[in-house]
């Protein structure tokens, strides 16, 4: 059955002289701040992307690392590039292992760099920004915020688990994105550790025309361009009040008019989401007697009281215009009390059954087609018996559309045949209707087979920058850039 699991990964490339590697890294971090202990390395060689899940389910190693390093310092940070650029050692930086593609896995062998020394914090009240450690915990930075009464507000499902350097290296958005925006949103600037060992900082400002702002290549660069260590992001003050709306619609159509009619007339919710006829009755047919059958649409707004007010009153009008009905705040307070809940995915692996999300966005004028052809692709792969979708990031301009499918291989095929194939004919669709490979998990190991298809000529460009940044190709190799796993995919 998972004889397949090899296509995604080489066999790791052993340092060959490790002992003195390690003699010198020790030189560097000291002896309580490296690990080349079994135990470590099979704790870090995983992520939790569900092919890296299902394979530790079924006892084999998603990747195995060589050596962990907790460094404290940038100046150690830059000392243990160099080093490993000098060998040419794979480094990989490690937030807390939540991404979900496979992006931390040390697929080629290699170091791996945890960030969790970095967890420094400094307000600063005036510009309404915090300087913050890439290995801080998401959700310690936002409780130390609250407590000084302010608040990013990047809230990802998970962010008890993840760090400021996993959101930055994958563009990563949270629950309140629609008013305080993506991560590429909220970080002003950052310091960062090239692939030669060499240290940057980009420049805080509020806006500047000063030539191409190249701090920018490092959102959603995977950990393949460099380490981020530090960055400075905008922060807001704790709102005065916050407002619940809910509706329910019959139609999808008149439910994506009425958010974009809202948007678009520069409305700002703190969170939006709809959740498509499925998911509605999964989530609220309990608690909502007259759901089943609808599309429940939700809504948080977040700010001074006057303002939410008339920013709830419009809200109302747009989706009463567009036949929704009102169903209170019930709904928006169930969403609250379940909104970390993800037990579902780690439940199903031991029966067998693949159970996955996919992501993708698209601009307004495809939103329902792109929703209705993806779902009739994923149910027409043999074996799936679940499609749904929900959509929790908005814009002006369009939505993100996410899906969940489950089901089990037919017989005689194999878990990754069967995982590829819903995949592919997902992101085929996606991509065929001009929408987007992925919207904020990023590539990893499992999108790389798309990225040509996704950039077309700007994938030379960005290999270059790759080469040209990397020429030893240390940073998280094998990710983002990879045609070798594209060739094989296609
Ligand atoms: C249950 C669950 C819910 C999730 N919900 C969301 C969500 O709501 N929104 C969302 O966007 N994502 C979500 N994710 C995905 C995941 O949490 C994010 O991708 C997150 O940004 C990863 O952070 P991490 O610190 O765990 O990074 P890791 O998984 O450790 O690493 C991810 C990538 O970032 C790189 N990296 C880490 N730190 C640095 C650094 N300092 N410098 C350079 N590169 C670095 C790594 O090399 C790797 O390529 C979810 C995941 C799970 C399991």
């Amino acid at each position: 059955m998972l004889n397949n699991f090899k296509i995604h990964f080489k066999s790791n490339t052993k340092i060959k002289n490790i002992d003195q590697i390690a003699e010198e890294l020790t030189k560097i971090v000291g002896s309580d701040r490296i690990s080349t202990d079994m135990v470590d390395k099979l704790a870090y060689g995983k992520d939790y992307w569900l092919i890296s899940n299902l394979m530790t389910l079924k006892g084999i190693q998603p990747s195995l690392p060589e050596i962990i390093l907790w460094p404290q310092t940038t100046a150690e940070v830059s000392e243990i590039i160099k080093l490993a650029n000098k060998y040419k050692i794979p480094i990989i930086p490690y937030g807390e292992g939540s991404g979900v593609v496979g992006s931390a896995l040390a697929i080629n062998g290699g170091i791996i760099l945890d960030m969790k020394y970095f967890d420094s914090i400094e307000i600063n009240s005036t510009n309404m920004t915090v300087t913050v450690g890439t290995g801080l915990n998401g959700a310690v930075l936002e409780r130390y915020l609250n407590e000084h009464g302010f608040r990013m507000g990047h809230i990802p499902q998970s962010i008890r688990t993840s760090t400021i350097g996993g959101y930055i290296a994958n563009r990563a958005a949270g629950q309140f994105s629609v008013i305080y925006g993506k991560m590429e949103d909220i970080v002003l600037s950052m310091e960062i550790v090239l692939p030669t060992g060499e240290i940057i900082r980009s420049k805080t400002y509020p806006r500047a025309s000063v030539g191409p702002m190249v701090d920018r290549l490092f959102l959603g660069s995977e950990g393949t361009l460099g380490v981020v260590t530090e960055a400075i992001c905008k922060i807001w003050p704790m709102p005065e009040k916050q407002g619940k709306l809910s509706y329910l619609f019959t139609d999808l159509q008149n439910c994506l008019d009425a958010i974009r009619e809202t948007l678009q007339a520069r409305i700002n919710p703190g969170v939006i989401r709809i959740y498509d006829k499925k998911e509605t009755e999964r989530h609220f047919g309990e608690i909502i007697k007259n759901s089943k059958g609808k599309i429940m649409l939700i809504f948080v707004f977040e700010g001074i009281e006057r303002l939410v007010d008339l920013e709830m009153q419009i809200t109302s009008e747009n989706c009463e215009k567009n036949n929704g009905i009102a169903t209170g705040e019930k709904p928006v307070d169930h969403w609250f009390e379940t909104r970390f809940k993800v037990s579902e995915a780690s439940e199903f692996g031991p029966y067998d059954q693949v159970m996955d999300t996919i992501e993708v966005s698209c601009m307004w004028d495809k939103s329902k087609e792109l929703y209705d052809e993806i779902i009739n692709s994923i149910l027409s792969v043999p074996g799936v018996f679940l499609a749904s979708g929900h959509a929790s990031h908005f814009y002006t301009t369009g939505v993100c559309w996410y899906f969940t499918f489950s089901g089990i291989p037919k017989e005689g095929k194999d878990y990754i045949t069967f995982y590829n194939a819903v995949w592919d004919a997902t992101i085929k669709t996606s991509l065929k209707l001009g929408g987007t490979a992925s919207h904020h998990h990023g590539i990893g190991v499992n999108r790389s087979r798309w990225m040509r298809l996704e950039h077309g000529e700007e994938f030379n460009l960005m290999q270059t920058i790759k080469k040209m940044l990397d020429p030893n190709n240390i940073m998280n190799p094998g990710k983002l850039y990879s045609e070798e796993i594209q060739e094989k995919n296609l």
